[in-house]
């Protein structure tokens, strides 16, 4: 083949695979988009057909089921859905880092699929095998969400993230298309926030779509520093990490319009979103399926009560995940049809964020990190980034970088504006550091132990 042949064909390739794409995103949009009007019922038939189909595929073709059915003593075949999935053993991220391979479904062809690894939050690195083009209808299905709050197709997204660009070469990336500009805000401080904020505002965006970390660290310094964003966004559309009640207000305040958050996981089980102002994610039935387990693996069903967030997801034949333990824990809203938009879609009250999200009092107590609400005028307008290391129940270090010289009165406020930590059983330091690591997607972590801490 001649040089100009090859050229053409990658070209060629290029196209159909754009076309596919397109294809693929829209199909997401729209399954999503039409699951707004379906009834409980139909999401109990749509659940059930695909829950059977998937399990019973899973047995038969995927070497890990079949093992660990066959262990477990399930009968595939007389899996009738959901009534029966609490008779599946579960299986969580350590499954995948261990067998991983076994999860895949046997001669499936390279170019069919698409390799990429998660871990993030939890700290383990896992790889994800996935139909080449999920990510696609993925996107397509967090539009459907964005779309309830007004975002319309061809809207300008700036994407504010806390991991490098380039290795750190760039401090922004255009994407093509030229819709979107990814912004990082790695090396973001009060010297260098003019020149972010021009970028932002030459760049005219609609929303902005960012790591709650990573623009809380922006917010801070355009609170502090009185400087604003030239145009007023539509809103900031959150997603890949918690958004405690805290960064909500924060948001408005500094950026006006309104605040979504969506949650997703790099598994790709299971999708959901805030319905404007309600802070209730409402899952897409389309999908996935969401279980919510106690400690000992049991259903939670109560309205409020807390449990671990549990996926099945329906899009990813390659490598299917049943019944996975997502580390991450929720409280169910009251059943029935929500009460603000009457969709029938699964809906928790409210998502507690990562495992590692609370930090451990001297009596065993978990104190979730979203409690921390009460100091956070003063605290957050004097530091750039926080962290806490614990390793031990009661005592902790809350590592901190800071944005304002660091004069004796103001640790001094700092520690009054946490004493009541020390109250309920926590024996808190405070140290000031130079920088506060990222994972390696860029998300921030609240709490971490001190062996994950760089020295
Ligand atoms: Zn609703």
């Amino acid at each position: 083949m001649s040089a100009s042949q090859r050229s053409l064909l990658r070209r060629v390739t290029g196209w159909l695979g754009g076309i596919q794409k397109r294809r693929l995103w829209r199909r997401g949009f729209r399954e999503s988009l039409a699951t707004d009007a379906w009834t409980e019922d139909d999401i109990r038939r749509h659940d059930d057909t695909r829950l059977v189909a998937l399990v019973r595929d899973a047995a038969t073709h995927i070497p890990f089921y079949r093992d660990l059915y066959n262990q477990a003593g399930v009968d595939a075949a007389a899996f009738r859905g959901v009534e029966d999935l609490a008779s599946l053993p579960t299986i969580e991220k350590r499954d995948l880092v261990e067998s991983g391979d076994r999860m895949v479904r046997p001669g499936v062809a390279d170019l069919a699929v698409v390799r990429h690894t998660t871990g993030g939050s939890t700290g383990t690195i896992a790889t994800m095998v996935s139909p080449r083009g999920l990510s696609s209808w993925e996107s397509g299905c967090i539009y459907a969400l964005w779309h309830r709050v007004g975002v319309a197709r061809g809207d300008r997204m700036v994407v504010l993230r806390g991991a490098l660009i380039d290795e750190g070469q760039s401090l922004f990336r255009r994407e093509p298309g030229g819709r979107s500009l990814t912004v990082s805000t790695y090396h973001l401080n009060d010297d260098n926030v003019g020149a972010v904020v021009d970028l932002i505002d030459g760049f005219r965006p609609d929303w902005l779509h960012v790591y709650p970390s990573a623009v809380t660290l922006l917010a801070n310094i355009l609170r502090r520093t009185g400087r604003r964003l030239g145009v007023p966004v539509k809103g900031v559309l959150c997603g890949s990490e918690m958004v405690y009640a805290w960064q909500v207000d924060l948001f408005r305040e500094v950026f006006g319009g309104i605040v979504y958050s969506h949650y997703g996981h790099g598994e790709l089980g299971i999708l959901g979103g805030w319905f404007k102002g309600r802070r209730e994610f409402h899952f897409l039935p389309n999908h996935g399926y969401l279980e919510l387990l106690d400690e000992a693996g049991r259903p939670v069903t109560e309205p409020g009560v807390v449990g671990e967030m549990t996926s099945t997801g329906y899009a990813n034949t390659v490598m299917p995940l049943i019944r996975y333990r997502t580390a991450d824990y929720g409280a169910w809203s009251d059943p029935g049809p929500c009460p603000d938009c009457g969709r029938s879609h699964a809906r928790l009250a409210e998502i507690e964020g990562r495992i590692q999200e609370y930090l451990v009092l001297a009596d065993g107590t978990r104190f979730p990190l979203t409690n921390i609400n009460a100091l956070h005028g003063m605290f957050f307008s004097y530091v750039y980034r926080f962290q806490f290391v614990q390793d031990a129940p009661g005592e902790a270090v809350l590592r901190f970088v800071p944005a304002v010289e660091m004069t004796p009165g103001r640790m001094e406020e700092i520690r009054q504006a946490f004493a009541y930590l020390g109250e309920m059983g926590l024996r808190l330091e405070f140290e000031p550091v130079e920088r506060i690591d990222m994972t390696r997607t860029g998300k921030q972590r609240l709490v971490v132990r001190s062996e994950e801490v760089r020295p």
